[in-house]
């Protein structure tokens, strides 16, 4: 379970104060407009950012002190999660052990996360050998094979195409399911949260407004921020 209690940050003159619980194995979504604070939030659970005050626990241990390496935390970013220089096997193992020498248990557990995200035939390319959905496929195995309890994703799959992005969120909710993980999936598309989460926050204005199972949510009337992030998508989007 993810708690964050009272956290306060402020940019210039905007003050975000972020109030909620995530239960333990839930998948929830994250929408809102740009410049909400979306991002942010993620970053202060990852410990990218400090908070002004108040506190965020993690399986009621608070972490709000350690650093993002220390949290039980993965992250996948929109972009910039490999690592050019390395190859795709090199790029997975990095979060097991950033010396990248690993023992025999710690290798196959890389080999299996590979062959789990469908990359095993391409371990030995580079980045830029291969396809931007491939390159989330190596930052999902980077994922698997650090054992985190905890999935932060931030827009992860904005730049691939429909088709694409469904298959991508079946791999994340398999493992989130199989791991029994906690995501929090920041996205700008009402129809992943639809597709994926059990749950949707809705965030303007550096506060959670609602948060609420997913088509209920969607569904709400009584947020005009709501109304006018998800404009005409409610009736025509599908
Ligand atoms: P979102 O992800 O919802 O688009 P962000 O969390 O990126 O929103 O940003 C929320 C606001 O905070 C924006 O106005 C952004 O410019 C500002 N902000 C927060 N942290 C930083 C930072 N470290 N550097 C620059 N701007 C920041
Ligand atoms: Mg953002």
């Amino acid at each position: 379970m993810i708690r964050l209690e009272q956290v306060t940050f402020r940019y210039e003159d905007m003050r975000m104060v972020f109030d909620a619980v995530f239960p333990r194995g839930s998948f929830t979504a994250i929408i809102g407009p740009s410049g909400g604070g979306k991002s942010t939030l993620l970053n202060l659970i990852a410990g990218f950012e400090a908070p002004d005050s108040g506190r965020v626990l993690i399986a009621g241990q608070d972490i709000s002190g350690l650093p993002p390496d220390q949290r039980p935390v993965s992250f996948i970013f929109q972009d910039n999660n490999v690592f050019a220089h390395l190859d795709i096997w090199q790029n997975v193992a990095i979060g097991v052990a950033p010396s990248l020498k690993l023992d025999t248990a710690q290798r196959s557990r890389v080999d299996a996360a590979l062959q789990e995200v469908g990359l095993a035939a391409l371990v030995r390319r580079k980045p830029g050998e291969i396809s931007g959905g491939e390159r989330q496929r190596v930052a999902i195995a980077r994922a698997l094979v650090r054992h985190k309890p905890v999935l932060l994703l931030d827009e992860p799959f904005a730049a691939l195409g429909p088709a694409l992005r469904r298959d991508m969120l079946d791999l994340v909710k398999a493992m989130q399911q199989s791991r029994g993980l906690t995501v929090l999936m920041v996205s700008h598309q009402p129809e992943d949260a639809e597709y994926a989460a059990t749950h949707t926050g809705f965030l303007e204005a550096g506060r959670i407004v609602a948060l609420k199972p997913t088509a209920e949510l969607l569904a709400s009337t009584e947020l005009p921020g709501l109304d006018a992030y998800l404009g005409g998508w409610r009736s025509t989007g599908r």
